[in-house]
């Protein structure tokens, strides 16, 4: 007999989405049943943010090592042991684990169950033939897998994804990376960085969800360490024979073969739906993922789904989280919540980072809106040149009113600097709101007010305000 549970929240996966509804729903002594299939942390804290950025930061290290002449620091030579930078990537998952451990969870009252979850009914889900689990409301957060590029020969050998790259025994010294997305390209600067020789081939565009005049920057970037980035080439075959690759490629000028010893496929993502059953429970779903509403319902009205397994909607770690946070809303405190997409930022951890917030100049072109671009580049900023970080920019998109849209910013710590546009946008913010804050000299966030004092420029037509404006730009 199976032991059967009736919790307020039953969560089906426990990756950043699933751990944010069971840790808040926990919080507020709602009953919750968290079941997980493998890994804790799900691939945020395994195979996705946590091992690319801890391996990005050993790879800055032997980068800035290399590089720092300029500074008047050298080093005599740079080794790179690889097992340690593994070790390194080990201790930072292992040090992060804990947060999302089945102790703590089970600290904070939620009853963690090991196995697979599959729909029993519209109102049930069993866990193998242990546990049987009906409560008022589901919440699906299976996230999602890598999809494989259908290329022939592709799985007649060893082939890498996000899920054993980092698990790799050596370091890659000829890396061909199918695909140039952000994972793609992050994976691309770290192994260079690293040693590795790097060739990344893409069918379409680079980093083609974001502004091309910022990911040019990236791309430049990724060129000049020697990062071999070929876009507008599909792979029409992969051979693999004793222990090398033969990659071939077609493109405008015809066909070639591009050789190397690993191949690592980034081709995006494959929302999890195998396995749940959804046919059993009426929720629809499609190659996409699982088709919710605005408030993250599915076709289920007890059932949610949320991060990268909800069909629409952005695949991110801070996604799953802000998903979570709506679904506790809707369902403990019936808020009626709806998602809002243009709060949820991005960045690709390059270096320069990219990162973006809101609308793009391309999107709000589409639109016909009446924008005003504002615009500050990082040279023209005192610690940029201090750090010799003055590569990048900010860009941001505002109604001609002054509304802030959109902002764009390439170049070092972007990631960080998109914060307060995250605030503005979430908060309807007018960009003169920032022309008035004092903000620490000298430091890259001063780049922001820059850009906004630009707003007040066009229409100040008397010389002494043109002054005022001039003293506010030296000073800051
Ligand atoms: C290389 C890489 C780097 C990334 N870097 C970033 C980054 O820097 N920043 C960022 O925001 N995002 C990043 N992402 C994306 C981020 O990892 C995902 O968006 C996020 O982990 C999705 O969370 P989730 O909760 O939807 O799913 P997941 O984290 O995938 O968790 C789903 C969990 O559900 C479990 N599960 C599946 N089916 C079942 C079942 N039937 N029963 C029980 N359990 C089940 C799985 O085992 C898994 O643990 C990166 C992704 C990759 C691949």
């Amino acid at each position: 007999m199976p032991e059967r549970l009736t919790p307020e929240i039953c969560v089906i996966g426990a990756g950043s989405g699933g751990l944010s509804v069971a840790a808040a729903a926990a919080s507020f002594g709602v009953s919750v049943v968290l079941i997980e299939k493998y890994k804790m942390g799900g691939d945020c804290l395994n195979t996705g943010c946590v091992p690319s950025k801890a391996l990005l930061a050993a790879a800055k290290r032997a980068h800035a090592m290399r590089n720092g002449a300029t500074f008047g620091v050298t080093a005599t030579a740079v080794h790179v042991d690889f097992d340690r930078v593994k070790d390194h990537v080990r201790r930072v998952i292992a040090a992060i684990a804990p947060t999302d451990s089945t102790e703590r969870f089970s600290g904070l009252g939620v009853r963690v169950i090991k196995g697979q979850a599959r729909f029993k009914d519209r109102e049930t889900v069993v866990v193998g033939s242990q546990y049987e689990i009906r409560a008022r409301r589901f919440v699906i957060a299976t996230g999602s897998t890598p999809a494989l590029a259908p290329i022939p020969g592709l799985d007649e050998g060893p082939y890498l994804t996000n899920d054993t790259v980092f698990d790799l025994s050596e370091r890659p010294d000829r890396l061909i990376v199918i695909g140039a997305g952000s994972v793609g390209l992050e994976l691309a600067q770290a192994f260079r960085r690293l040693g590795s020789e790097v060739t990344v081939l893409e069918e379409a565009t680079p980093l083609a969800k974001d502004d091309p005049e910022c990911a040019a920057i990236v791309l430049d970037q990724l060129e000049r360490e020697g990062v071999v980035v070929r876009s507008g080439v599909k792979v029409t075959r992969v051979k693999h024979a004793s222990g090398r690759v033969a990659v071939t490629l077609a493109s405008g000028a015809g066909e070639e073969t591009v050789e190397g010893r690993h191949v690592l496929v980034a081709t995006g993502r494959k929302p999890t739906t195998d396995g749940l059953d959804l046919e059993a429970a009426r929720i629809k779903y499609d190659r996409n993922g699982i088709q919710v509403n605005k408030r993250l319902k599915t076709s289920n009205r007890r059932v949610y789904a949320i991060g990268d397994v909800a069909a629409g909607q952005f695949q991110f770690t801070h996604a799953g989280n802000y998903h979570a946070g709506l679904v506790i809303q809707n369902v403990l405190f019936r808020l009626r919540t709806k998602v809002n997409n243009d709060l949820i930022p991005w960045v690709t951890y390059t270096q320069p980072e990219l990162a973006h917030i809101g609308i793009t100049e391309a999107q709000a072109r589409q639109r016909k809106l009446q924008i005003r671009f504002l615009r500050c580049p990082y040279h023209d900023n005192d610690r940029a040149q201090a750090e010799r970080e003055t590569h990048g920019h900010i860009k941001v998109i505002t109604t001609v009113k002054g509304r802030i849209l959109g902002a764009t910013i390439v170049g070092a710590e972007a990631g960080e600097l998109i914060a307060p546009w995250s605030l503005a946008i979430a908060q309807g913010l007018n960009i003169r709101s920032l022309t008035g804050i004092v903000l620490p000299y000298p430091t890259l966030s001063e780049i922001a007010k820059r850009a906004a004092v630009d707003f007040l420029t066009p229409s100040l037509t008397s010389p002494r305000v043109r002054r005022i404006i001039g003293w506010l730009r030296i000073f800051g």
